[in-house]
């Protein structure tokens, strides 16, 4: 049989083990004669497996004690509006709120903050087609901005950051890490807030992370739905209405997994050659193209087209063929897109540059 490896954006590829751990789980967990997906959230043995989850986390990017985490609902676009919802409370209204544009999912952030506050797109990409990160010595900042929103790593453009930016004593960073959090070691502690939907790099859709700093808790509008008061979750971990227990117990078992790869380090060793790898197949000759300036490249999303884009769908039927799935590029910008996750090995990646290699005749 052909081996399958699932380049989905998301969601995407988990890691066998995982799967194999719920699986073994799923009629009886732990002898408790329950699967997980039937406990109560705040019976003991729901409540041993979030408290591990966190713990786990907590230790796998090095979070701070002064941060809390929060296990949410609603995803990445909901987190959009629960982000200025929370964060602009205390301020004179509207308040500003700085963005920096470097593709979809930060335009996305725009108009659903644009609702809460007033909008200041401090640099955007958008002439460049969202092809690298404006630099920031030419982001115009608002001087007593609530906060500035960025998205570290853009999916569907296949923009990642590759520093931190520097603000004044006292400013936040908002950053929306969904596609490539505990894919590389990062400073929590340079964030006022990170941000990411589950089902990208962590585990199942319906489980979104908040790790936010706990003097930003607190500054909530006065119309921000209680459930998505990150101090009311908080105060009441995550629990002050019924979390995605089930979501939230796949993401644990990925913790485990990455613990025992060697955490976040390994990852970033592993996601750097398997980018490597796979960019170095595109740029070989003008077969397939890549547009991304190369600093900005994304390790975990790797947007791409056909020099001749009537070979698309054959592309995409000799590549299903051969077991490499979800393929396709997203609707918004055509083309291809591969995400190679933590949970795609590089036999995945070295699979999918055969077929680059086999498809372009070399
Ligand atoms: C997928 C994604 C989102 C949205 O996630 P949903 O769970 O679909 O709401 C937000 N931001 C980024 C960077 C994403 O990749």
């Amino acid at each position: 049989m052909t081996h399958i490896y699932n380049f989905s954006a998301g969601p995407a590829v988990l890691p066998k083990e995982v799967l194999a751990q719920a699986a073994a789980d799923m009629l009886d967990w732990h002898g408790s004669g329950m699967s997980v997906m039937e406990m109560s959230h705040r019976g003991p043995e729901f409540i041993s497996i979030y408290q591990a989850a966190e713990r786990d986390l907590r230790e796998l990017l090095a979070v701070p004690a002064n941060y809390k985490i929060l296990f949410m609902q609603g995803g990445g676009l909901a987190q959009n509006a629960i982000v200025p919802l929370n964060l602009v409370g205390h301020k004179a209204q509207p308040a500003t709120i700085d963005f920096v544009h470097t593709g979809s999912w930060s335009g996305k952030s725009i108009k659903e903050a644009a609702r809460y506050a007033t909008v200041n797109v401090a640099a955007s990409g958008k002439a460049g087609a969202f092809t690298g990160v404006p630099p920031q010595s030419e982001w115009q900042l608002t001087p007593d901005a609530a906060y500035l929103h960025v998205c570290t790593n853009e999916t569907i453009d296949g923009v990642e950051y590759n520093f931190v930016p520097e603000l004044p004593a006292g400013a936040t960073i908002v950053a929306d890490m969904s596609s490539h959090i505990l894919s590389r070691p990062v400073d929590v502690s340079r964030y006022g807030v990170i941000f990411g939907g589950a089902q990208k790099n962590i585990g199942p859709a319906g489980l979104t992370l908040v790790i936010v700093r706990e003097d930003l808790l607190g500054k909530a509008l006065a119309i921000c739905p209680s459930a998505f008061d990150w101090k009311t979750v908080a105060d009441n971990e995550s629990m002050y209405n019924t979390p995605p227990t089930y979501a939230i117990y796949i993401a644990g078992l990925v913790f485990q997994w990455l613990k025992r790869q060697g955490g976040v380090a390994e990852m970033e060793r592993r996601n750097i050659a398997k980018a490597e790898l796979l960019y170095a197949a595109l740029d070989a000759d003008d077969f397939y193209q890549n547009r991304v300036a190369k600093e900005y490249r994304s390790r975990m999303n790797v947007p791409f087209y056909l020099r001749d884009e009537s070979k698309n769908e054959a592309f995409l039927a000799g590549a299903k063929q051969r077991g490499l799935l979800q393929l396709k590029g997203h609707k918004s910008v055509g083309g291809m897109r591969a995400s190679i996750y933590n949970a795609m090995p590089i036999e995945g990646v070295q699979a999918l540059v055969d077929y680059l290699n086999e498809f372009a005749g070399r």
